[in-house]
């Protein structure tokens, strides 16, 4: 079967559709679906078979060294034969891949609901997103439900003060939409994400029994959801050609030490938005 390829976007069609003269040019992949990523989680919280117990504000504060796994918790602790580890950047909280994983923090920002002429200067489309070309660029989404995001900014392992960060997300959102009546965001916040060196994620077995998925690289919605349902493969001992793939791909190479990593990380980022120029 053939599938779909995407196309490229001019940009007077772009301007139609977005509202902005800002791009010349875009790609537009076939089958893309928006995601609510709160929704998606809630939704699958709340979907899950009986057999499974889910526990909410449960912090793992660490995991034994060898099997049967002892995991403690804020809730008591649990012992396992299997573990199975998907906290991303955290994961070095239990002692894992710190020489692999850095966290870089972005940021979002979301405007109130607006009125029908301000959702028209936003492009004739109900709903859409821009992903950025280059990883330090400028993601924007217009909602069904009336608002528009922009997310931006980049810090390295902590979060810069919101005054400034909400500074920098207006900034964005007036150089690509002067029209507006109003740049106000509602809501502003930051996230973390877990960067490695060669944008390699971390796949398989660290110990006998544990099993970990981590290193989203700024992008893990999709790549996470696929990673987990394999590593649930891999542990129930099962074999697909999707799991002996997935092993086959790179893992995250080593990163220095501090301080080196610290002045290393901050000029990959100084040069990196140098590359990124308008796409921030
Ligand atoms: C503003 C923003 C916009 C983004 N936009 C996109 C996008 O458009 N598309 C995309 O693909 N990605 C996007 N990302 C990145 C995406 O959010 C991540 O790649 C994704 O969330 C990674 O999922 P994860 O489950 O691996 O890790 P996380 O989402 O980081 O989840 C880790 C979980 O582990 C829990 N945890 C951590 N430590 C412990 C512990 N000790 N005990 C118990 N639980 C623990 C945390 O509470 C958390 O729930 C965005 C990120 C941000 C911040």
């Amino acid at each position: 079967m053939r599938r779909r390829a995407g196309h490229f976007v001019e940009s007077a069609e772009l301007t139609v559709s977005t509202g902005t003269t800002y791009y010349r040019r875009a790609y537009s992949p076939h089958g893309n679906v928006f995601v609510q990523p709160a929704a998606l989680v809630r939704g699958l919280g709340e979907s899950l078979p009986e057999s499974v117990h889910l526990l909410e504000r449960t912090e793992v504060t660490s995991v034994s060294r060898t099997g049967p796994l002892r995991v403690a918790t804020t809730r008591g602790e649990f012992s396992a034969d299997r573990v199975l580890i998907a906290a991303n950047a955290h994961a070095r909280a239990l002692g894992l891949l710190r020489d692999r994983i850095i966290a870089i923090y972005t940021y979002g920002g979301l405007t109130p609901e607006l009125d029908q002429v301000e959702l028209a200067k936003l492009g004739v489309l109900p709903q859409w997103g821009i992903i950025p070309a280059h990883r330090l660029g400028t993601t924007l989404r217009k909602f069904a439900n009336r608002r528009f995001l922009v997310r931006s900014g980049d810090s390295y392992e902590r979060e810069l003060p919101l005054a400034q960060v909400r500074a920098l997300l207006t900034q964005l959102y007036l150089s690509r939409y002067p029209q507006m009546a109003s740049h106000q965001l509602e809501h502003v916040w930051g996230g973390v994400t877990a960067i490695t060196h060669n944008g390699g994620l971390f796949f398989g077995m660290d110990r006998p029994g544990l099993f970990v998925s981590a290193g989203c690289n700024g992008s893990g919605v999709v790549r996470g959801t696929i990673n987990g349902h394999l590593l649930a493969e891999m542990a129930c001992g099962s074999q697909s050609v999707l799991l002996s793939d997935r092993l086959a791909l790179k893992g995250p190479s080593w990163i220095p030490p501090e301080p080196f990593r610290q002045i290393g990380v901050r000029m990959s980022i100084a040069l990196e938005q140098r590359q990124a120029g308008q796409e921030i």
